[in-house]
């Protein structure tokens, strides 16, 4: 028996709007005392009347039409009845059956085999609004709770996929892609571990059918995991689910019944919680305190406002500058960083023009793509690393770096000294040719001068020359080593090779 996964997602995304969903508390709870940003609308207290976001619905629409979905032209609220203290109405403000977006799909980069890389597809079934709940936190000893109302009101996204997902993995991808897209939009900080972003897993398993058209797939009864707080316990839940299932499926027993259990990221297990309540349980009825909302205006006013996305930014980057698939994608995931590296190539384009008249960019293309990567994601993360600072940290900006790569396009200084320069700049700012010239960093280019000190190297190092005569592959290296240490890391390596190869020569 073949068995294979069948997951779908529900994605809670908490908007990042100025006010609660339905009144006018600040949305930023998170950052206050408990139970500040509250008021008699999102408490519930009786005769009150909530008063629809429109930052939220607008956000809504943007979702929408940035998934490529159909953003409803009309839609409406509902009301979902259940008993929780955490819930103050008794109720919660959610959508039934006209939500605000429906369909729509997300595609992502899945790893193939070798080193491969395949678009998986995800069909999304539909987004909805809602308000969210309030915190509770449980004492240790279980004997008491305390609640937040701050969080009760503020508003959700609640993103539903169809259950298309074929491995814990790609569920883990989806998200990260959703997060980043959420981000662009600037809908949402999309911070999982903060709770910006919430996610349940579907799951169950089926057998697979044997040959081509055996078999209509059927789902069979799933279910579903709840409290999953990172990128890594999605995976990890869901691969403990399939483990669980399996055993379950292979017992002659397979589920049958719908069922709600618990990630515990401490003990990597999940726990059975309550059995889930069908729909019908809810009681939903349409929200008697809201109008019909009709968005055909804010759907038009949203259109043009859909930036772009990550995927489309990534084949940019590749296209337009030439830069490798992952270097895109490190650049993309980092939309500051990103925006930092496009500067950064206007400039160094600018500053090759005005250096070299009539350079053609298209050529120096690979070249500059090498640079930027090379000296942006490589050297410049090194640096702050080292120095312990984060990239908005960095007191350089994109223009003396970009002055920095011209210095080394035209060897003007080396890599060594380079690196000196960009931790200066990083640390204090400045203007790196005056950071050269100041430290005396520059790149030696005078042949006889740099000719003596190979001659100096070869006669003060005997040994080493012995070796190389012995065959010994890695003695011209360490030749080259102590010329560039000689010259305080001034003589361009190339070169510094060229000419010890040369002095050893003269000796056979
Ligand atoms: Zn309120």
């Amino acid at each position: 028996m073949k068995l294979e996964p069948v997951i779908g997602l529900e994605i809670h995304v908490q908007l990042k709007t100025a006010s609660k969903m339905f009144c006018g508390c600040s949305n930023r709870g998170e950052y206050e005392a408990p139970n500040v940003t509250v008021c008699p609308v999102c408490m519930g207290h009786p005769g009150t009347l909530p008063n629809v976001n429109a930052q939220a619905v607008r956000f809504g629409a943007l979702i929408g039409l940035a998934l490529g979905s159909q953003v409803a032209g009309r839609s409406k609220f509902d009301r979902k009845n259940y008993f929780y203290p955490d819930l103050p109405k008794g109720y919660q403000i959610s959508q039934f059956d006209q939500p605000i977006v429906a369909g729509g799909t997300l595609e992502f980069e899945v790893p193939d085999v070798g080193n491969l890389k395949r678009t998986a597809k995800v069909r999304l079934t539909r987004v909805h609004l809602e308000e969210d709940a309030a915190k509770l936190m449980h004492s240790e000893d279980g004997k008491s709770s305390l609640v937040d109302y701050n969080r009760a009101g503020t508003p959700l996204a609640e993103i539903v996929t169809e259950p298309d997902f074929r491995s814990p993995l790609e569920a883990k991808l989806f998200l990260q892609e959703l997060r980043l897209i959420m981000r662009y939009l600037g809908v949402s900080d999309a911070d999982m571990e903060k709770g910006h972003l919430r996610c349940d897993a579907n799951i169950s398993l089926r057998e697979v059918a044997e040959g081509p058209g055996e078999r209509a797939p059927v789902l069979n009864a799933k279910t579903e995991v709840k409290n999953i707080n990172s990128f890594r316990s999605v995976e990890r839940a869901l691969e403990y689910e399939i483990q669980r299932q399996t055993k379950l499926w292979l017992d002659g027993k397979p589920p049958t019944k719908q069922a709600t259990r618990g990630w515990d990221d401490v003990r990597g297990i999940t726990v059975e919680q309550r059995t889930k309540e069908g729909s019908s349980d809810y009681r939903y009825f349409p929200e008697p305190d809201l109008l019909t909302m009709n968005l055909d205006a804010i759907i038009e006013e949203m259109r043009p406002r859909v930036p772009e996305l990550p995927a489309q930014r990534r084949a940019r980057l590749v296209e337009e500058y030439g830069l490798a698939p992952a270097d895109a994608r490190t650049l993309v995931d980092d939309a500051p960083l990103a925006d930092f590296a496009e500067k950064v190539f206007s400039e160094l384009a600018a500053w090759i023009q005005s250096e070299q008249k009539g350079a053609d960019l298209e050529t120096l293309k690979p070249e500059m793509a090498r640079l930027v990567s090379g000296w942006l994601l490589t050297k410049l993360n090194g640096v702050l690393t080292e120095l312990k600072l984060t990239f908005e940290e960095s007191k350089t900006d994109a223009e003396n770096f970009a002055e920095l790569l011209t210095l080394i396009h035209a060897k003007k200084v080396t890599g060594p000294n380079a690196l000196v320069i960009l931790t200066e700049m990083v640390r204090n700012g400045g203007d790196p040719s005056d950071i050269m010239n100041a430290q005396g960093l520059g790149a030696m280019s005078d042949t006889s001068e740099l000719a003596s000190v190979a001659a100096n190297v070869i006669v003060a190092n005997p040994k080493v020359v012995e070796d190389w005569r012995g065959g010994k592959a890695n003695a011209i290296q360490f030749l080259v080593g102590q010329m560039m240490k000689m010259t305080k890391g001034k003589a361009p390596p190339e070169e510094a090779r060229r000419l010890i190869e040369a002095e050893l020569a003269k000796l056979k």
